[in-house]
């Protein structure tokens, strides 16, 4: 029987990273996955694929509203080759993956496809092409996430679908309906919006995006309202019926009246559930609580000393670069150092345009929790850089104590705010001040400025080009 150091379960980011990580420390370490890919639910049906669509209907937008503006004109029609856009989707994921495949190869992991179990708390059985047996003396479970669901709905993945589906149609949808309007249904939602279908998102919270800062929602909302997408919020869905290729989700509105929509397909993201299934936990003595998460501590040990569990599995964000730095951190922790994770300095992104970024407090978490802040706004449409790219819309927002100017929350929507938010992650590790960030030169004309310009407005309401 094969015997390890670590053996990691799942191949995620939070799984691979990890066993990298274990590597690079020089224990002897083992992945196991049951999918034939490596890369876990983010390169294979999430984050990646999610991106190259969001690209791909991107610039096909661009080029049937914008390139004539531009000076560019394109004879003839512009089509969607929904095909092409599908395949190139999935060379960029197969790259990707292949990509693992070699870190693992170069890290002398040893990779296991199949189905993880635990035998006890040191032995796992993996039920692939045939059933094996390892030793392992530490093991972390890193084994994510699947769509959730709502009680009454069946999702036949064909018309009535998960993310898993929407990122392989083989026709652009006439009517999709989006229930829930959070990260997935958004991104997604805005896909096939741009490439031509009607949208309608149907939200329960009184606002899409309601974890985000209320004030990123309304800007997203007048945008998304502009691209005439449907939204309804603070309506319960309670049915969805598929009669043929006719989705029929009914809802009670505000009122308490039911309201009927119809569509040719149906999307579900209403939230992820963490994935435990096959794994026997119990076995090894690993507690689930409630919600179906596996219990960890402060150190995301379970009640199981030698056994941890990272990413999407256990409590918190469901994130990819969270469970990236949960997997170091478990790695380091196993081999005897202190590591140590800032959980209000991960940065939180919806990758629709304008993009929408976030890290550390709400507005509504600071007035709940009674601190003292001020607020420095400043808006792109005012910065050179927005109007060169016509990409007008947002602003970036800044939250600092009121009394010691320290940078308690930044949120910000507009072009490449994804990229944006890094800045203010730095800022706040360090725990820089609102006059810090105003005092640093940003590059002009970049979009960066308008950090710079909230900084100044929230240490002296001196923005300089407002
Ligand atoms: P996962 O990536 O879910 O990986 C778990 C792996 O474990 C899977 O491969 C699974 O097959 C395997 N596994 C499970 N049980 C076993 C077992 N018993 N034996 C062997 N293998 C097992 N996050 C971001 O940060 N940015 C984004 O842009 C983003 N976009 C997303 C878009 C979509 C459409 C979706 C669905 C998610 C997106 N996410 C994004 C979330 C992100 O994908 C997850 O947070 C992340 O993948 C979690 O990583 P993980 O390692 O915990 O688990
Ligand atoms: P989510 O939690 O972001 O959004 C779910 C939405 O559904 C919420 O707004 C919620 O209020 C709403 N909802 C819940 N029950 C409802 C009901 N009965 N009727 C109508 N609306 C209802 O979840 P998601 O969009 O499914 O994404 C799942 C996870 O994947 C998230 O945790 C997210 O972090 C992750 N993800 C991240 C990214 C990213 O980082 N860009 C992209 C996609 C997914």
């Amino acid at each position: 029987m094969n015997s390890y150091d670590v053996a990691v379960i799942g191949s995620g980011p939070g799984g691979y990273v990890a066993a990298i990580r274990c590597a690079q420390l020089g224990m002897k370490t083992a992945i196991i996955e049951k999918y034939a890919t490596l890369g876990g639910t983010c390169l294979n049906v999430g984050c990646i694929p999610s991106k190259a669509l969001l690209d791909s209907s991107h610039h096909y937008e661009d080029a049937i509203k914008h390139f004539e503006e531009h000076g560019i004109d394109i004879p003839g029609e512009i089509k969607v080759n929904l095909k092409q856009m599908i395949g190139r989707k999935q060379a960029v994921v197969d790259q990707t993956t292949g990509g693992i495949d070699f870190l693992m190869k170069k890290n002398k992991i040893d990779v296991y496809q199949g189905l993880g179990s635990f035998k006890d708390a040191t032995h796992i059985s993996i039920s692939g092409k045939e059933t094996i047996e390892i030793e392992a003396k530490n093991t972390i479970i890193a084994t994510g996430s699947k769509p959730s669901s709502l009680p009454f709905i069946s999702i036949d993945k064909e018309r009535v679908i998960t993310s898993t589906e929407a990122l392989k149609l083989t026709e652009i949808p006439k009517h999709l309906i989006v229930i829930g309007g959070g990260v997935i249904g958004l991104e997604l939602g805005q896909v096939y919006r741009r490439l031509g279908s009607e949208v309608t998102v149907i939200e329960y919270m009184d606002r899409i995006i309601p974890t985000m800062d209320a004030g990123l929602s309304k800007e997203l909302n007048k945008v998304f309202k502009k691209a005439k997408f449907s939204i309804e919020v603070s309506h319960k869905v309670k049915s969805v019926e598929r009669k043929g290729n006719e989705v029929i989700v009914k809802a009670d509105n505000k009122k308490g009246e039911e309201v009927s929509f119809s569509g040719d397909y149906c999307l579900v993201s209403v939230g992820r559930r963490p994935y435990t299934d096959g794994l026997n936990a119990e076995a090894a003595g690993v507690k689930i609580t409630d919600r179906g998460q596996i219990e960890v501590n402060n150190h995301l040990q379970t009640s199981a000393g030698n056994i941890y569990a990272i990413g999407d599995v256990v409590k918190g964000a469901m994130l990819a670069h969270k469970a990236e730095e949960e997997g170091v951190f478990v790695a380091e922790t196993i081999a005897g150092q202190k590591p140590h994770i800032d959980y209000n300095l991960i940065p939180g992104v919806v990758y629709t345009w304008p993009e929408v970024a976030s890290v550390g407090k709400t507005e509504e978490a600071l007035k709940e929790a009674g601190i003292d802040y001020k607020v420095g706004q400043f808006p792109m449409r005012a910065l050179g850089r927005s109007r060169a790219s016509m990409d007008i819309d947002g602003f970036v927002k800044i939250l600092a104590d009121k009394k010691t100017d320290e940078v308690l929350g930044v949120h910000m929507i507009g072009a490449r705010a994804a990229d944006m938010i890094a800045e203010a992650v730095v800022a706040m590790e360090f725990r820089a001040s609102a006059e810090d960030i105003s005092r640093m030169s940003h590059a002009h004309p970049t979009f960066t400025e308008a950090i710079k310009e909230a900084a100044l407005a929230a240490t002296e309401d001196r923005a300089l080009h407002i």
